[in-house]
Protein backbone atom coordinates (compact mmCIF):
# COMPACT_ATOMS: atom_id res chain seq x y z
CA UNK A 1 0.00 0.00 0.00
CA UNK A 2 1.08 3.63 -0.63
CA UNK A 3 1.34 5.80 1.95
CA UNK A 4 -0.65 8.61 -0.07
CA UNK A 5 -3.43 5.91 0.08
CA UNK A 6 -3.42 6.05 4.19
CA UNK A 7 -4.29 9.54 3.84
CA UNK A 8 -7.78 10.68 3.54
CA UNK A 9 -6.69 13.97 1.72
CA UNK A 10 -3.53 11.99 -0.51
CA UNK A 11 -2.52 15.69 -1.41
CA UNK A 12 -0.46 16.32 1.94
CA UNK A 13 1.94 13.71 0.66
CA UNK A 14 4.40 15.38 -1.94
CA UNK A 15 7.74 14.17 -2.88
CA UNK A 16 9.01 17.55 -4.03
CA UNK A 17 10.77 20.67 -2.69
CA UNK A 18 8.10 23.65 -2.30
CA UNK A 19 9.72 26.81 -3.34
CA UNK A 20 7.76 30.20 -4.42
CA UNK A 21 5.05 28.49 -4.29
CA UNK A 22 5.56 25.63 -6.41
CA UNK A 23 6.11 21.78 -6.37
CA UNK A 24 10.16 21.45 -7.23
CA UNK A 25 11.88 18.66 -8.79
CA UNK A 26 15.75 18.78 -8.23
CA UNK A 27 17.45 19.29 -11.87
CA UNK A 28 21.00 17.09 -11.05
CA UNK A 29 18.79 13.77 -10.69
CA UNK A 30 19.80 13.27 -6.94
CA UNK A 31 17.40 12.33 -5.35
CA UNK A 32 16.96 10.49 -1.31
CA UNK A 33 15.17 7.74 -0.04
CA UNK A 34 12.82 8.11 2.92
CA UNK A 35 12.33 4.90 5.28
CA UNK A 36 9.26 4.28 7.47
CA UNK A 37 11.71 3.19 10.55
CA UNK A 38 9.62 0.43 11.83
CA UNK A 39 9.25 -1.89 8.50
CA UNK A 40 12.58 -0.33 6.49
CA UNK A 41 9.87 0.10 3.83
CA UNK A 42 10.83 2.92 1.00
CA UNK A 43 7.75 5.36 2.08
CA UNK A 44 8.81 7.97 -1.04
CA UNK A 45 11.42 9.71 -2.69
CA UNK A 46 12.73 13.50 -2.14
CA UNK A 47 14.65 14.75 -4.39
CA UNK A 48 18.12 17.22 -3.93
CA UNK A 49 18.15 20.49 -4.86
CA UNK A 50 21.40 22.02 -7.05
CA UNK A 51 23.33 24.83 -5.70
CA UNK A 52 21.04 27.23 -8.05
CA UNK A 53 17.72 26.30 -6.99
CA UNK A 54 18.83 27.04 -2.82
CA UNK A 55 19.65 30.27 -4.24
CA UNK A 56 16.72 30.36 -6.56
CA UNK A 57 14.43 30.04 -3.01
CA UNK A 58 16.46 32.71 -1.42
CA UNK A 59 15.55 35.01 -4.71
CA UNK A 60 11.54 33.99 -4.35
CA UNK A 61 11.63 34.99 -0.63
CA UNK A 62 13.52 38.33 -1.22
CA UNK A 63 11.14 38.85 -3.15
CA UNK A 64 8.09 37.95 -1.36
CA UNK A 65 9.47 40.14 1.79
CA UNK A 66 8.51 43.23 0.13
CA UNK A 67 4.68 42.33 0.33
CA UNK A 68 4.63 40.20 3.11
CA UNK A 69 6.03 42.42 5.57
CA UNK A 70 3.82 45.70 4.07
CA UNK A 71 0.61 43.61 4.98
CA UNK A 72 -1.09 44.59 8.57
CA UNK A 73 -0.40 42.63 11.56
CA UNK A 74 -4.17 41.74 12.07
CA UNK A 75 -3.56 40.44 8.52
CA UNK A 76 -0.80 38.66 8.71
CA UNK A 77 -2.62 36.91 11.66
CA UNK A 78 -5.67 35.56 9.61
CA UNK A 79 -3.75 33.68 7.45
CA UNK A 80 -1.66 32.06 10.11
CA UNK A 81 -4.91 31.42 11.98
CA UNK A 82 -6.42 30.41 8.94
CA UNK A 83 -2.94 27.90 8.48
CA UNK A 84 -3.63 26.79 12.03
CA UNK A 85 -7.16 25.75 11.02
CA UNK A 86 -6.00 24.01 8.44
CA UNK A 87 -4.01 22.40 10.82
CA UNK A 88 -5.95 20.90 13.12
CA UNK A 89 -8.41 20.31 10.88
CA UNK A 90 -6.07 17.60 9.50
CA UNK A 91 -4.92 16.41 12.49
CA UNK A 92 -5.33 12.91 11.53
CA UNK A 93 -3.36 12.49 8.52
CA UNK A 94 -0.61 14.53 9.60
CA UNK A 95 0.26 12.37 12.72
CA UNK A 96 -0.16 9.42 10.24
CA UNK A 97 2.33 10.92 8.15
CA UNK A 98 4.87 11.23 10.84
CA UNK A 99 4.50 8.43 12.18
CA UNK A 100 5.48 6.75 9.25
CA UNK A 101 8.33 8.78 8.46
CA UNK A 102 9.12 9.14 12.59
CA UNK A 103 8.07 6.56 13.70
CA UNK A 104 6.70 7.50 17.20
CA UNK A 105 3.19 5.99 18.34
CA UNK A 106 0.25 7.37 16.59
CA UNK A 107 -0.96 9.32 19.60
CA UNK A 108 2.08 10.86 20.37
CA UNK A 109 2.10 12.03 16.48
CA UNK A 110 -1.54 13.38 17.25
CA UNK A 111 0.06 15.52 20.83
CA UNK A 112 2.87 16.34 18.51
CA UNK A 113 -0.19 18.48 15.29
CA UNK A 114 -1.75 19.97 18.25
CA UNK A 115 1.58 21.15 19.71
CA UNK A 116 2.85 22.19 16.49
CA UNK A 117 -0.50 23.89 15.64
CA UNK A 118 -0.51 25.98 19.11
CA UNK A 119 2.60 27.75 18.14
CA UNK A 120 1.32 29.18 15.01
CA UNK A 121 -1.55 30.49 16.50
CA UNK A 122 0.31 31.84 19.67
CA UNK A 123 2.58 33.58 17.42
CA UNK A 124 -0.37 34.73 15.03
CA UNK A 125 -1.68 36.66 17.85
CA UNK A 126 1.98 37.58 18.83
CA UNK A 127 2.57 39.40 15.95
CA UNK A 128 0.06 41.37 16.86
CA UNK A 129 2.07 42.79 19.98
CA UNK A 130 5.16 43.82 18.57
CA UNK A 131 5.35 47.05 20.33
CA UNK A 132 8.09 49.85 20.14
CA UNK A 133 8.44 52.05 23.01
CA UNK A 134 8.44 55.50 23.95
CA UNK A 135 11.70 56.74 26.10
CA UNK A 136 11.67 59.96 28.05
CA UNK A 137 13.77 62.54 26.28
CA UNK A 138 17.02 63.82 27.24
CA UNK A 139 17.92 65.85 23.69
CA UNK A 140 15.78 69.03 23.89
CA UNK A 141 12.94 69.06 21.62
CA UNK A 142 12.95 66.01 20.87
CA UNK A 143 10.80 62.68 20.57
CA UNK A 144 12.39 59.36 21.03
CA UNK A 145 11.26 55.80 20.66
CA UNK A 146 12.00 51.96 19.31
CA UNK A 147 10.28 50.68 16.51
CA UNK A 148 10.30 46.81 15.41
CA UNK A 149 10.90 45.16 12.08
CA UNK A 150 11.01 42.39 10.95
CA UNK A 151 14.55 40.82 10.21
CA UNK A 152 14.35 39.62 6.49
CA UNK A 153 14.64 36.46 5.63
CA UNK A 154 14.92 33.44 8.09
CA UNK A 155 16.46 30.39 7.05
CA UNK A 156 15.25 27.33 9.63
CA UNK A 157 16.72 24.02 10.12
CA UNK A 158 15.02 21.33 11.65
CA UNK A 159 15.59 17.70 13.38
CA UNK A 160 13.69 14.71 12.81
CA UNK A 161 12.34 14.14 16.67
CA UNK A 162 9.95 16.80 16.11
CA UNK A 163 9.27 17.17 12.55
CA UNK A 164 6.34 18.88 12.51
CA UNK A 165 6.39 21.26 15.69
CA UNK A 166 10.00 22.02 15.41
CA UNK A 167 9.16 23.79 12.22
CA UNK A 168 5.89 25.90 13.45
CA UNK A 169 8.07 26.96 16.75
CA UNK A 170 10.46 28.65 13.85
CA UNK A 171 8.45 29.51 11.59
CA UNK A 172 5.16 30.98 13.01
CA UNK A 173 7.36 33.28 15.07
CA UNK A 174 8.79 34.62 11.79
CA UNK A 175 6.23 35.07 9.33
CA UNK A 176 4.30 36.53 12.50
CA UNK A 177 6.71 39.03 12.81
CA UNK A 178 6.68 39.74 9.34
CA UNK A 179 9.31 37.32 7.96
CA UNK A 180 9.74 34.98 4.79
CA UNK A 181 11.21 31.69 5.63
CA UNK A 182 13.07 28.89 3.72
CA UNK A 183 12.69 25.88 5.69
CA UNK A 184 15.53 22.68 5.37
CA UNK A 185 13.67 19.69 7.21
CA UNK A 186 15.77 16.80 8.25
CA UNK A 187 16.48 14.28 5.32
CA UNK A 188 14.65 11.77 7.39
CA UNK A 189 11.24 13.38 7.73
CA UNK A 190 10.97 15.83 4.78
CA UNK A 191 6.67 14.71 4.82
CA UNK A 192 6.01 16.59 7.81
CA UNK A 193 7.46 19.81 6.30
CA UNK A 194 5.88 19.27 2.93
CA UNK A 195 2.62 18.76 4.38
CA UNK A 196 3.14 21.89 5.84
CA UNK A 197 3.59 23.67 2.71
CA UNK A 198 0.54 22.61 1.19
CA UNK A 199 -1.68 23.58 4.24
CA UNK A 200 -0.15 26.90 3.93
CA UNK A 201 -0.29 27.58 0.47
CA UNK A 202 -4.47 26.71 1.39
CA UNK A 203 -4.47 29.38 3.71
CA UNK A 204 -3.35 31.58 1.79
CA UNK A 205 -0.27 32.21 2.71
CA UNK A 206 1.48 33.92 -0.69
CA UNK A 207 4.16 32.38 -2.32
CA UNK A 208 7.74 32.54 -1.27
CA UNK A 209 6.50 33.24 2.40
CA UNK A 210 6.92 29.75 3.00
CA UNK A 211 9.56 27.70 1.15
CA UNK A 212 10.94 23.83 2.03
CA UNK A 213 14.21 23.57 0.47
CA UNK A 214 15.43 19.33 0.06
CA UNK A 215 19.50 18.62 -0.13
CA UNK A 216 22.29 17.42 0.97
CA UNK A 217 22.33 19.00 4.68
CA UNK A 218 25.71 20.24 4.74
CA UNK A 219 25.62 21.88 0.83
CA UNK A 220 22.20 23.39 1.65
CA UNK A 221 23.21 24.89 5.14
CA UNK A 222 26.44 26.16 4.12
CA UNK A 223 24.75 27.79 0.90
CA UNK A 224 22.31 29.50 3.36
CA UNK A 225 24.90 30.36 6.07
CA UNK A 226 26.88 32.17 3.18
CA UNK A 227 24.02 33.92 1.82
CA UNK A 228 24.27 38.01 2.67
CA UNK A 229 20.36 37.74 2.18
CA UNK A 230 19.25 35.65 4.58
CA UNK A 231 19.40 37.87 7.58
CA UNK A 232 18.75 35.20 10.39
CA UNK A 233 19.25 31.53 10.99
CA UNK A 234 17.28 29.37 13.35
CA UNK A 235 18.61 25.57 13.63
CA UNK A 236 17.36 22.96 16.42
CA UNK A 237 19.47 19.79 16.12
CA UNK A 238 22.65 18.45 17.37
CA UNK A 239 25.41 20.66 19.21
CA UNK A 240 27.97 19.04 16.85
CA UNK A 241 26.15 20.72 13.85
CA UNK A 242 25.38 23.91 16.01
CA UNK A 243 28.73 25.21 16.38
CA UNK A 244 29.65 24.43 12.80
CA UNK A 245 26.33 26.48 11.37
CA UNK A 246 27.55 28.95 14.05
CA UNK A 247 30.96 29.41 12.39
CA UNK A 248 29.60 29.56 8.83
CA UNK A 249 27.60 32.48 9.82
CA UNK A 250 29.88 34.67 11.25
CA UNK A 251 30.98 36.36 7.71
CA UNK A 252 27.45 37.42 7.24
CA UNK A 253 27.10 38.35 10.95
CA UNK A 254 23.69 37.39 11.30
CA UNK A 255 21.06 36.62 13.93
CA UNK A 256 22.07 32.78 15.09
CA UNK A 257 19.40 30.77 17.13
CA UNK A 258 20.05 27.31 18.21
CA UNK A 259 17.91 24.93 20.46
CA UNK A 260 20.68 21.69 20.59
CA UNK A 261 21.15 19.06 22.78
CA UNK A 262 20.32 18.54 26.37
CA UNK A 263 21.26 15.63 29.10
CA UNK A 264 18.83 16.14 31.39
CA UNK A 265 19.29 15.61 35.18
CA UNK A 266 16.42 14.28 37.38
CA UNK A 267 16.86 15.00 40.31
CA UNK A 268 14.61 13.10 43.58
CA UNK A 269 15.05 14.74 46.84
CA UNK A 270 14.45 12.32 49.90
CA UNK A 271 11.68 13.28 50.94
CA UNK A 272 9.63 12.39 47.86
CA UNK A 273 7.35 8.92 47.49
CA UNK A 274 9.96 6.67 45.76
CA UNK A 275 6.77 4.92 43.56
CA UNK A 276 5.86 8.84 42.35
CA UNK A 277 9.13 9.51 41.26
CA UNK A 278 9.61 6.75 39.64
CA UNK A 279 6.83 6.97 37.56
CA UNK A 280 7.20 10.82 36.87
CA UNK A 281 10.90 9.85 35.44
CA UNK A 282 9.72 6.62 33.32
CA UNK A 283 7.42 9.20 31.86
CA UNK A 284 10.36 11.48 31.43
CA UNK A 285 12.86 9.25 30.30
CA UNK A 286 10.66 7.59 27.20
CA UNK A 287 8.90 9.53 25.39
CA UNK A 288 9.53 9.58 21.60
CA UNK A 289 11.96 6.60 22.70
CA UNK A 290 14.12 8.41 24.25
CA UNK A 291 14.94 10.50 21.48
CA UNK A 292 14.07 13.80 23.12
CA UNK A 293 15.92 16.72 24.17
CA UNK A 294 14.13 16.86 27.06
CA UNK A 295 14.54 13.25 27.58
CA UNK A 296 16.03 12.42 31.74
CA UNK A 297 19.16 11.32 30.92
CA UNK A 298 20.65 11.18 34.41
CA UNK A 299 18.49 9.96 36.90
CA UNK A 300 19.86 11.34 40.50
CA UNK A 301 18.51 9.69 43.40
CA UNK A 302 18.61 10.31 47.25
CA UNK A 303 20.65 7.42 48.48
CA UNK A 304 17.49 6.92 51.25
CA UNK A 305 15.10 5.96 48.80
CA UNK A 306 17.08 4.83 45.73
CA UNK A 307 16.77 1.17 45.97
CA UNK A 308 12.68 1.42 46.32
CA UNK A 309 13.03 3.95 43.58
CA UNK A 310 14.72 1.33 41.08
CA UNK A 311 12.10 -1.28 41.77
CA UNK A 312 9.36 0.98 41.01
CA UNK A 313 11.46 2.25 38.17
CA UNK A 314 11.47 -1.34 36.93
CA UNK A 315 8.20 -1.98 37.45
CA UNK A 316 7.17 0.88 35.37
CA UNK A 317 9.53 0.63 32.57
CA UNK A 318 8.47 -3.64 32.47
CA UNK A 319 5.07 -2.18 31.05
CA UNK A 320 5.83 -0.26 28.43
CA UNK A 321 4.91 -1.58 25.11
CA UNK A 322 7.30 -1.41 22.41
CA UNK A 323 6.11 -1.88 18.56
CA UNK A 324 5.07 -0.21 15.47
CA UNK A 325 3.77 3.25 16.46
CA UNK A 326 0.73 2.94 13.99
CA UNK A 327 -0.59 -0.40 16.36
CA UNK A 328 -2.64 0.43 18.90
CA UNK A 329 -1.39 0.19 22.81
CA UNK A 330 2.51 1.21 22.06
CA UNK A 331 4.25 3.34 23.73
CA UNK A 332 7.67 3.42 22.04
CA UNK A 333 8.10 3.48 18.69
CA UNK A 334 11.56 1.78 16.50
CA UNK A 335 14.93 4.42 16.57
CA UNK A 336 14.91 6.67 13.95
CA UNK A 337 17.69 4.13 11.80
CA UNK A 338 20.19 1.34 12.61
CA UNK A 339 22.82 3.93 13.68
CA UNK A 340 21.11 4.86 16.55
CA UNK A 341 20.38 1.53 17.53
CA UNK A 342 24.30 0.76 17.56
CA UNK A 343 24.82 3.99 19.49
CA UNK A 344 22.42 3.27 21.92
CA UNK A 345 23.69 -0.47 22.59
CA UNK A 346 27.52 1.49 22.16
CA UNK A 347 26.45 3.56 25.39
CA UNK A 348 24.96 0.60 27.26
CA UNK A 349 28.21 -1.83 26.86
CA UNK A 350 30.65 1.12 27.90
CA UNK A 351 28.55 1.64 30.95
CA UNK A 352 28.96 -1.68 31.81
CA UNK A 353 32.19 -2.05 30.99
CA UNK A 354 32.85 0.83 33.33
CA UNK A 355 31.05 -0.79 36.32
CA UNK A 356 27.19 0.07 35.83
CA UNK A 357 24.29 -2.60 36.69
CA UNK A 358 21.69 -3.82 33.96
CA UNK A 359 18.77 -3.85 35.53
CA UNK A 360 16.54 -4.76 32.85
CA UNK A 361 16.59 -4.29 29.28
CA UNK A 362 16.74 -7.14 26.91
CA UNK A 363 17.25 -6.87 23.41
CA UNK A 364 16.56 -10.33 21.84
CA UNK A 365 13.03 -8.85 22.29
CA UNK A 366 13.31 -6.37 20.07
CA UNK A 367 10.67 -6.57 17.55
CA UNK A 368 12.45 -5.10 14.43
CA UNK A 369 15.91 -4.12 13.84
CA UNK A 370 15.45 -0.08 14.22
CA UNK A 371 13.97 -1.38 17.82
CA UNK A 372 15.68 -0.95 21.04
CA UNK A 373 13.84 -2.40 24.18
CA UNK A 374 14.49 -0.06 27.38
CA UNK A 375 17.09 -0.62 29.31
CA UNK A 376 17.79 0.22 33.09
CA UNK A 377 21.47 1.14 34.15
CA UNK A 378 22.28 1.87 37.98
CA UNK A 379 25.75 2.80 39.75
CA UNK A 380 25.93 5.36 36.69
CA UNK A 381 28.96 7.14 37.08
CA UNK A 382 31.22 9.95 35.46
CA UNK A 383 33.32 7.90 33.50
CA UNK A 384 30.33 6.64 31.15
CA UNK A 385 29.50 8.11 28.15
CA UNK A 386 25.91 7.85 28.82
CA UNK A 387 26.80 10.65 31.80
CA UNK A 388 28.24 13.04 28.92
CA UNK A 389 26.54 12.62 26.10
CA UNK A 390 22.65 12.03 24.77
CA UNK A 391 21.85 8.63 24.32
CA UNK A 392 18.81 9.47 22.66
CA UNK A 393 17.29 6.23 22.89
CA UNK A 394 15.30 4.68 25.56
CA UNK A 395 18.32 4.07 27.61
CA UNK A 396 17.75 5.05 32.00
CA UNK A 397 21.48 5.62 33.76
CA UNK A 398 20.52 6.28 37.68
CA UNK A 399 23.25 7.58 40.17
CA UNK A 400 22.74 7.19 43.83
CA UNK A 401 23.76 10.99 45.83
CA UNK A 402 24.17 11.74 49.45
CA UNK A 403 23.25 15.58 49.96
CA UNK A 404 21.94 18.83 47.58
CA UNK A 405 25.65 19.92 47.40
CA UNK A 406 26.68 16.70 45.48
CA UNK A 407 23.74 16.89 43.49
CA UNK A 408 23.64 20.26 42.33
CA UNK A 409 27.53 19.68 41.22
CA UNK A 410 26.65 16.42 39.67
CA UNK A 411 23.58 17.84 37.44
CA UNK A 412 25.86 20.61 36.44
CA UNK A 413 28.59 18.10 35.34
CA UNK A 414 27.75 18.64 31.62
CA UNK A 415 28.18 20.49 28.75
CA UNK A 416 24.87 20.89 27.96
CA UNK A 417 22.31 22.79 29.77
CA UNK A 418 18.93 22.71 28.35
CA UNK A 419 16.24 21.03 31.23
CA UNK A 420 16.22 19.66 34.18
CA UNK A 421 13.80 18.03 36.45
CA UNK A 422 13.36 18.19 40.48
CA UNK A 423 11.30 15.93 42.68
CA UNK A 424 10.72 17.53 46.10
CA UNK A 425 8.33 18.79 48.19
CA UNK A 426 10.62 20.61 50.15
CA UNK A 427 10.35 24.44 49.02
CA UNK A 428 13.77 25.67 50.76
CA UNK A 429 15.40 21.91 48.83
CA UNK A 430 13.78 23.08 45.43
CA UNK A 431 15.09 26.75 45.60
CA UNK A 432 18.14 26.19 46.39
CA UNK A 433 18.88 23.52 43.94
CA UNK A 434 16.62 25.25 41.24
CA UNK A 435 18.80 28.30 41.62
CA UNK A 436 21.93 26.46 41.38
CA UNK A 437 21.13 24.76 38.19
CA UNK A 438 22.81 25.90 34.95
CA UNK A 439 20.01 24.91 32.83
CA UNK A 440 17.63 27.39 30.49
CA UNK A 441 14.44 24.92 31.77
CA UNK A 442 13.80 23.96 35.40
CA UNK A 443 10.64 21.86 35.82
CA UNK A 444 9.93 21.24 39.39
CA UNK A 445 7.37 17.97 40.21
CA UNK A 446 5.73 17.97 36.60
CA UNK A 447 6.90 16.20 33.39
CA UNK A 448 5.41 18.65 31.39
CA UNK A 449 7.01 21.74 30.97
CA UNK A 450 6.67 23.33 27.35
CA UNK A 451 4.22 25.00 25.31
CA UNK A 452 3.44 28.36 23.27
CA UNK A 453 3.74 30.30 26.66
CA UNK A 454 6.95 29.74 27.64
CA UNK A 455 10.53 30.47 26.40
CA UNK A 456 12.11 27.19 25.69
CA UNK A 457 16.13 27.16 25.48
CA UNK A 458 19.24 26.20 27.02
CA UNK A 459 22.25 28.21 28.24
CA UNK A 460 26.05 26.33 28.15
CA UNK A 461 26.34 24.31 24.96
CA UNK A 462 22.20 23.38 24.58
CA UNK A 463 22.03 27.00 22.34
CA UNK A 464 21.52 30.59 22.08
CA UNK A 465 18.26 32.04 22.02
CA UNK A 466 14.89 31.17 22.94
CA UNK A 467 11.53 30.10 21.35
CA UNK A 468 8.36 30.43 22.10
CA UNK A 469 6.93 32.91 24.84
CA UNK A 470 6.56 36.60 24.79
CA UNK A 471 10.44 36.47 23.78
CA UNK A 472 10.28 34.05 21.12
CA UNK A 473 9.27 36.56 18.03
CA UNK A 474 12.24 38.77 19.07
CA UNK A 475 14.26 36.30 17.39
CA UNK A 476 13.32 37.66 14.43
CA UNK A 477 12.94 41.39 15.19
CA UNK A 478 15.25 44.33 14.70
CA UNK A 479 14.81 47.23 16.89
CA UNK A 480 15.01 50.63 15.20
CA UNK A 481 15.43 53.35 17.58
CA UNK A 482 14.76 57.46 16.29
CA UNK A 483 15.37 60.32 17.55
CA UNK A 484 12.69 62.93 16.17
CA UNK A 485 14.48 66.09 16.57
CA UNK A 486 13.84 70.26 16.28
CA UNK A 487 10.45 69.63 17.37
P1 LIG B 1 21.39 16.90 13.49
O1 LIG B 1 22.19 18.00 14.06
O2 LIG B 1 22.10 15.72 12.96
O3 LIG B 1 20.46 17.42 12.33
C1 LIG B 1 19.65 18.56 12.47
C2 LIG B 1 19.50 19.22 11.12
O4 LIG B 1 20.79 19.59 10.64
C3 LIG B 1 18.89 18.32 10.06
O5 LIG B 1 18.08 19.11 9.21
C4 LIG B 1 20.09 17.81 9.30
O6 LIG B 1 19.81 17.46 7.96
C5 LIG B 1 21.02 19.02 9.37
N1 LIG B 1 22.44 18.65 9.26
C6 LIG B 1 23.01 17.49 9.57
N2 LIG B 1 24.34 17.53 9.33
C7 LIG B 1 24.62 18.76 8.87
C8 LIG B 1 25.80 19.41 8.45
N3 LIG B 1 26.98 18.80 8.47
N4 LIG B 1 25.71 20.69 8.04
C9 LIG B 1 24.51 21.31 8.05
N5 LIG B 1 23.36 20.74 8.40
C10 LIG B 1 23.40 19.48 8.81
O7 LIG B 1 20.37 16.51 14.65
P2 LIG B 1 19.25 15.40 14.61
O8 LIG B 1 19.95 14.08 14.76
O9 LIG B 1 18.34 15.60 13.45
O10 LIG B 1 18.39 15.75 15.91
C11 LIG B 1 18.76 15.34 17.15
C12 LIG B 1 19.43 16.47 17.93
O11 LIG B 1 18.55 17.59 17.99
C13 LIG B 1 19.69 16.09 19.37
O12 LIG B 1 20.95 16.55 19.74
C14 LIG B 1 18.60 16.82 20.13
O13 LIG B 1 18.89 17.08 21.48
C15 LIG B 1 18.46 18.06 19.33
N6 LIG B 1 17.16 18.69 19.58
C16 LIG B 1 17.13 19.85 20.29
C17 LIG B 1 15.92 20.46 20.56
C18 LIG B 1 15.87 21.75 21.32
O14 LIG B 1 14.86 22.42 21.26
N7 LIG B 1 16.93 22.13 22.02
C19 LIG B 1 14.73 19.90 20.08
C20 LIG B 1 14.79 18.72 19.35
C21 LIG B 1 16.03 18.13 19.09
Amino acid sequence: MTLSSKLSDPRLFRQYAYVDGKWTHGEGGREEAVFDPATGEALGHIPWLEAHQITAAVDAAEAAFVHWRALRADERCERLLAWYDLLQAHREDLATLMTLEQGKPLPDARGEVEYGASFVRWFAEEGKRTFGETIPSHIPNAALGTIKEPVGIAALITPWNFPLAMITRKAAAAMAAGCTVIVKPAGETPFSALALAELAERAGIPAGVFNVVLGEPAEVSKILCAEDRVKALSFTGSTRVGRLLLEQCANTVKRVSLELGGNAPFIVGPDMDPREAAFAAVAAKFQTAGQDCLAADRILVHESIHDEFVEHFAERMAALTVGNGLESEIDLGPLIHRQAVEKAAAIVDDAISKGATLVAGDQSQAPGENFFMPVLLTDVTHDMKIWHEESFAPVAGITAYADDDQVIEMANDTEYGLAAYIYTHDIRRIWKIMRALEFGMVSVNSVKMTGPPVPFGGVKHSGLGREGGVTGIDEYLETKYYCLGAL
